[in-house]
């Protein structure tokens, strides 16, 4: 079931205002927070229709589809890659996306500092953080991270800009509070390290469940798909 263009307009006033309201109640500059939309599976008139009233940011997990959604709007907006990413797919994004928030492992990294020498750009990446410790999550350990952003802020063609987290699915946004708290003391602690070509101005946290407890915790980008866009239909993806 697609939204109406009407109703995506509303949906995204909607979670602008409770942005707004997070970062009101938490002393917070709503500047200071970007909202990434997440269209993976919805299609170009719905990215279309938020475009209409200002988003300019769009989050994406398939790398096929970033490959025909840029293909029809190029750097009209920003892409940003928010999901697992394999290493043989580096090639196809690394001269479309803005930000890569799924840094997973060192050998992904490895394999983004090639694709980005090779097309001379400065790729910038965020470190996925499974900050829960769940079984079925990507990502560094929170004890892994410090030393992977040294690894990965020293690859020259890669700027570390900060951490992703997915917190664990709930039905009470408060219960990830903690998590989100913990990723940003992890961020706060790896900059303090000074690492060359790690930056750490960038907390991607918070979705459609969550989203306003992870702004009241610091995040600087929050990736909402649901909230905008409706349920989604993997299977018209
Ligand atoms: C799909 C997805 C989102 C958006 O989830 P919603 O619950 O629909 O807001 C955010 N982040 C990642 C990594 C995703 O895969």
């Amino acid at each position: 079931m697609e939204l109406t263009a009407n109703e995506i307009e509303k949906n995204l006033a909607d979670v602008r205002a409770r942005v707004a309201e997070a970062c009101a109640k938490a002393g917070r500059d709503p500047k200071d927070v970007q909202i990434l939309a997440v269209s993976k599976t919805k299609p170009m008139e719905d990215i279309r229709a938020a475009m209409s009233v200002g988003q300019h940011a769009f989050g994406e997990n398939y790398v096929q589809e970033i490959d025909r959604k840029y293909a029809e709007l190029g750097d009209q907006v920003e892409w940003h890659m928010i999901g697992h990413l394999q290493r043989n797919k580096v090639k196809y994004i690394i001269d479309k996306v803005r930000m890569i928030h799924s840094v997973d492992t060192i050998a992904l990294a490895q394999q983004i500092e090639k694709e980005a020498e090779k097309h001379g750009v400065t790729m910038d990446v965020l470190l996925e953080v499974n900050i829960a410790e769940e079984a079925t999550k990507w990502g560094f350990t929170a004890e892994e991270a410090p030393a992977a952003a040294k690894t990965i802020g020293a690859m020259p063609h890669i700027r570390v800009r900060g951490l992703m987290t997915s917190a664990p699915y709930t039905e009470d946004a408060e219960t990830n509070r903690v998590h989100f708290r913990n990723l940003r003391l992890l961020a706060e602690k790896i900059r303090g390290e000074n690492d060359p070509g790690v930056v750490m101005d960038t907390l991607s946290m918070g979705m459609t469940a969550d989203y306003t407890v992870a702004v009241e915790e610091g995040a600087t980008i929050v990736r909402v798909g649901t909230a905008i866009f409706g349920a989604r239909n993997y299977a018209e993806k």
